[in-house]
């Protein structure tokens, strides 16, 4: 099974991708998490990314290109995998396209512009492991611990208002022709985010005709 999660910042795509690994037995591939790892530890590839980042920019295509060919070759890969948050421009799904890779689904989380922005700010995710958590809607156990590792919960420094704005006009004008450009091939599955992780869940689950997982 290879899967696309397409979706404006905050709309979920992060935990149902970690979700969606486990029931599919399948890896995730997160191209926020390998860069905010890369800035911790400093990397070239970090170095180059964070100014970016930072502010709410998309990182060039060929950096990510980069890391997702690496990634992607792999062992754990060749079963299978989800992508989330990439691609995330035309440039990058043609690169994929270029690498013959032939995707089974694209599932487009869809959101309110309204809702994006009050989840962003109870938006939180670890500092090790990066799992991603929200205040009200999907909170750890223990506040401020990650359920997964014990690692420390903190607010990402791009999700302050201004720049969630920022990362949103980027979204629609670089992202979002994805959903047509997929649409196109066959590939869209629509799915409304719901209230509830697990609500999604099932959602993505029936718009994949996989309802028994
Ligand atoms: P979100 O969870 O809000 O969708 P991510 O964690 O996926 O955000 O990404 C955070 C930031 O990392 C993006 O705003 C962007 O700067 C950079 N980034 C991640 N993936 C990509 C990508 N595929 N192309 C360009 N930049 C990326």
């Amino acid at each position: 099974m290879k899967l696309i999660l397409l979706g404006a910042p905050g709309a979920g795509k992060g935990t149902q991708a970690e979700i969606l690994c486990k029931k599919l037995s399948i890896p995730t591939i997160s191209t926020g998490n390998i860069l905010r790892a890369a800035i911790k530890e400093g990397t070239p590839t970090g170095l180059k990314a964070k100014s970016f980042i930072d502010a709410g920019a998309l990182v060039p295509d060929e950096v990510i290109i980069g890391i997702v060919d690496e990634r992607l070759a792999r062992d754990d890969c060749q079963g299978g995998y989800i992508l989330d948050g990439v691609p995330r421009t035309i440039a990058q799904a043609e690169a994929l396209e270029k690498a013959g890779i032939a995707f089974d689904a694209v599932v487009s989380i869809e959101i309110s512009e309204e809702e994006i922005l009050r989840r962003m700010s109870g938006r939180r995710v670890c500092e090790a492991c990066g799992s991603s958590y929200n205040v009200e809607a999907v909170p750890p156990r223990v506040e401020g611990v990650c359920d997964n590792c014990g690692g420390k919960l903190i607010q990402r420094k791009d999700d302050t208002p201004e720049t969630v704005r920022e990362r949103l006009k980027v979204y629609h004008t670089e992202t979002e022709p994805l959903v047509d450009f997929y649409r196109r091939r066959g590939l869209l599955r629509s799915v409304q985010s719901a209230d509830t992780k697990d609500e999604t869940t099932w959602a993505i689950l029936k718009a994949l005709g996989m309802e028994g997982k």
